[in-house]
């Protein structure tokens, strides 16, 4: 995924280009939960984590696509990964 700021993609094309992007299980970028944790920066309880990321600052973070693509340095080993729900048998 192109950096945002590279790009210089409004986010909301760059939110909804990622909403289309592939849901293949790629284990590099993409994880499966049985629970979805909720997005640290909105902490408001109820909105869910779209990425498990580095971001900007070094630290890791739970990330909906808004914060990920405010905080977020991308996907893949080393950056982030996305978060789905595991809709399979527990
Ligand atoms: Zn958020």
């Amino acid at each position: 995924m192109p950096d945002r700021e590279i790009t210089g993609e409004p986010i909301n094309d760059a939110i909804a280009r990622y909403q289309r992007s592939s849901r293949g299980r790629n284990t590099d970028t993409d994880v499966y939960l049985h629970v979805v944790p909720g997005c640290d920066y909105c902490a408001d309880g109820k909105t869910p984590a779209a990425v498990d990321g580095k971001t900007r600052a070094g630290y890791w973070a739970n990330m909906c696509e808004y914060h990920y693509f405010m905080h977020g340095l991308g996907l893949g080993l080393g950056r982030g990964q996305r978060l789905h729900k595991d809709v399979t048998p527990a």
